[in-house]
């Protein structure tokens, strides 16, 4: 660490020999005394006292002045959102509190490290808060040197007061937000977690603008395949790409009496779009397949993790004992971009015309199991889809893990076909 800068800051702060400060900071923080409680020590031997010399009130700074890097500030802000979690902080469970300040300049995240006893709505003024960047923005952090207090007057925003949330709208990152949804699927889940196995419930959630996974931490009863409910404080995290609900042992769920209504369709777009959005629980694509890949067809899987398998070799479980299975690994392309869509047994088994009994007979037969790929190869390649499922970005590529796949009825070639296939009939 530097200890020059704030050395000599201190020392003409305090008139003192700079050098002395210097020394004195250096063993304080040898003995990993943080830097702030090291300056005061050493302001309260020269006489300084808490606070130092600067004894004025420190003036508000405006939230879209605030930059990483900057020390402690004191703002002037309206609470947008609060969000209770607990986290593991130097292996001890502490229990934090997270969402977004805002005023009449924008809004910024913040973390407060103690209970400060905010809602939704109150208008502060943060004394002494720290500023810390969390991927490449500004964030508050509350902690035991930040004083609290209500301002006298309403501070203005344009932001959104309390966090009622439409589930386009989240993003991961989000704390504090409610959400009124139809529980879709669900399941209970044993994991093994902080402390032992403990069972967590997960499945989908949906409303009028998109479906979103979730998973609740401390099993709500009332979160019930079926059931409508409004979900107070839940946090969002990100999950192979797209946007999870996260409900924990502080999120409050009540049941509505109304049932919320759903959307069925996907958000439809274009594969570059998709793409840049880094990842969606749920779109729907209209591309042509390109290419079907090899590992398509029969395959092997290892019975323990379900991974496909060569020669009965896990990289994880080494030599198993793999089990058939078929799945189809294409390429679609729709002139914007290019993802690879994994196709699943089930849908694998409709466009290939059979199972994988069929498929093992029909390799026995030809005694190459490529047989089944090709004649997948001879189905799909060339042609248009309408392909709906779960897009997933990784350093590895774009892949779309499809729940529906058919023919592209809007598909010029196709049309014509069935138009004439209609003339003729
Ligand atoms: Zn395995």
């Amino acid at each position: 660490m530097d200890v020059d800068t704030p050395a000599e800051e201190l020392a003409s702060a305090l008139g003192v020999d700079k050098q002395e400060v210097k020394e004195d900071l250096e063993s304080l923080l040898q003995y990993s005394v943080p830097l702030e409680e090291a300056k005061q020590s050493i302001r309260r031997k020269h006489g300084g006292g808490e606070g130092g010399g600067d004894a004025a009130q420190p003036e508000s700074v405006a939230l879209n002045e605030i930059a990483p890097g900057q020390n402690n500030v004191t703002v002037s802000v309206r609470v947008l959102t609060v969000g209770t979690r607990t986290i593991q902080y130097q292996g001890e469970e502490q229990t934090i509190h997270e969402g977004r300040f805002g005023d009449e300049t924008g809004t910024i995240s913040y973390t407060a490290w103690q209970d400060f006893g905010f809602e939704a709505g109150d208008s502060l003024i943060v004394g002494n808060a720290g500023v810390r960047e969390w991927e490449g923005n500004p964030e508050l952090n509350l902690g035991s040197s930040t004083s609290v207090a209500m301002a006298e007057e309403p501070v203005e925003t344009a932001a959104e007061i309390g966090g009622d949330s439409d589930l386009i709208e989240l993003s991961p990152g989000d704390r504090g937000r409610n959400i009124e949804v139809q529980i879709q699927e669900v399941e209970t889940r044993t994991i093994d977690g902080r402390n032992g196995e403990t069972e967590i419930l997960s499945g989908v959630v949906a409303d009028e603008t998109a479906r979103l996974p979730f998973t609740d931490w401390d099993p709500h009863p009332e979160i019930d395949a079926g059931a409508s409910c409004r979900i107070e404080d839940v946090y969002v995290r990100e999950y192979r790409g797209s946007p999870s609900i996260n409900v924990s042992e502080f999120s409050t769920v009540t049941p509505l009496a109304e049932s919320v209504a759903v959307t069925d369709d996907a958000p439809q777009l274009s594969l570059a779009e998709a793409v840049d959005s880094g990842g969606l629980f749920d779109v729907e694509v209209v591309a042509n397949v390109l290419e079907v890949r090899d590992g398509s067809g029969l395959i092997e899987r290892c019975p323990e993790c379900g991974r496909a398998i060569q020669n009965d070799q896990c990289r994880v479980h080494g030599t198993v004992d793999g089990e058939d299975d078929l799945r189809i690994k294409a390429i679609l392309d729709d002139g914007t971009a290019t993802v690879t869509a994994i196709i699943g047994s089930e849908l694998t088994e409709k466009i290939y015309g059979g199972d994988v009994t069929d498929a093992k007979e029909a390799a026995r037969d030809a005694m190459d199991k490529e047989v089944v790929a090709e004649t997948i190869r001879e189905e799909l390649v060339g042609d248009s889809y309408r392909v709906r499922g779960s897009l997933s970005i990784d350093e590895y590529g774009a892949n779309l893990t499809v729940e529906d796949f058919a023919a592209d009825d809007t598909d010029p070639a196709a049309r014509a076909k069935a138009v004439l296939a209609e003339v003729h009939g």
